[in-house]
């Protein structure tokens, strides 16, 4: 491998080709193949150094991942997604942040567990998994005992949850559409659905239902979906596959914080906020179906 800032040799096997697969790069649905070693860019708009726009405990997460200490948040910057409605487009579009090295991020989870946050939480890691489980590793030698939270938009290869096995504890996906017409036109990426819901298949056969003690998330799956206007998202059809495919006991937060920002102006039937049966409805159908509510 050339051009790395690290020493990949020191690492094991699934960093290695989780790096590997940077160089051209494929490692989420995307496969732009472009060489992020030599300043080639990708949809995500992210080299081969992590970017991070924060790093802070956060107490605006569910509250089984935020106790008393917080979620120790990692904002990671970039997305393998282009959401017309991003509310953080800044960071994810515009990739403000600035570049640091794996110890670097390894240092700070370090410091977040010495804090009492609650777990490590790495906000749009697709496109960052590599760095991100390299410093996994560092900080486990140092002492890391935390749960590692995975949290993303959904856009995720089954190839690459595989190598994270044994890394992540909690997956935290989103699961934004069920259409795929939708998807493209807000996403300004094909095939959301089907590739969503292999990833979510995939994250839930490594690590199972979620495992809630003592008020906190320990390990396994938290979905996350966010109600727009006019059905758009597809609750309906989202929640039958979660109970039907996956498990009745899934554990979902169905969102109701959505707002117009970016470009949402530029779409018609996304420049409201949903209204309060548009919200309710989904949720009263969730617990029907079995699903576990969070929030
Ligand atoms: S991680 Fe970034 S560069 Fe790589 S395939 Fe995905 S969007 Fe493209």
């Amino acid at each position: 491998m050339t051009g790395w800032p690290v020493n990949i040799d020191q690492f094991s096997k699934p960093i290695q080709k989780l790096w590997a697969m940077m160089e051209p790069c494929v490692l989420c649905p995307q496969q732009c193949r472009v060489d992020r070693t030599h300043n080639e860019y990708g949809i995500c708009g992210i080299s081969h150094l992590p970017r991070v726009s924060s790093i802070t405990p956060h107490f605006g997460e569910e509250s089984v991942l935020v106790g008393r200490g917080g979620s120790g948040t990692f904002f990671f910057a970039g997305c393998n997604l282009k959401c017309v409605f991003c509310q953080n487009y800044d960071i994810s579009h515009h990739c403000a942040g600035e570049d640091v090295s794996v110890e670097h991020l390894a240092e700070q989870m370090i410091k977040l567990q010495a804090m009492g946050c609650s777990n490590i939480n790495l906000v749009t890691a697709s496109h960052l998994t590599g760095p991100i489980v390299a410093a996994i590793e560092l900080a486990r030698a140092k002492g890391l005992e935390l749960p590692i939270v995975y949290n993303s938009g959904g856009y995720d290869s089954p190839g690459v949850i595989a190598l994270l096995d044994g890394y992540v504890d909690i997956y935290m996906p989103d699961m934004k559409f069920s259409d795929p017409d939708v998807a493209e036109k807000l996403t300004g990426s094909s095939g959301y659905p089907q590739i969503n819901q292999a990833a979510i298949v995939s994250m839930h056969q490594q690590v199972g239902d979620l495992i809630i003690e003592d008020g906190l998330a320990r390990r396994g799956l938290l979905i996350r979906h966010l109600v727009l206007p006019d059905e758009l998202s597809g609750s309906y059809d989202i929640i039958d596959f979660l109970a039907e495919e996956v498990s009745a006991d899934t554990a979902i937060n169905i969102m109701d914080q959505y707002r117009p920002c970016f470009r949402a102006v530029d779409y018609e039937q996304i420049i409201r906020r949903p209204t309060a049966e548009e919200i309710e409805s989904p949720r009263r159908y969730a617990r029907q179906k079995g699903l576990r509510l969070v929030d």
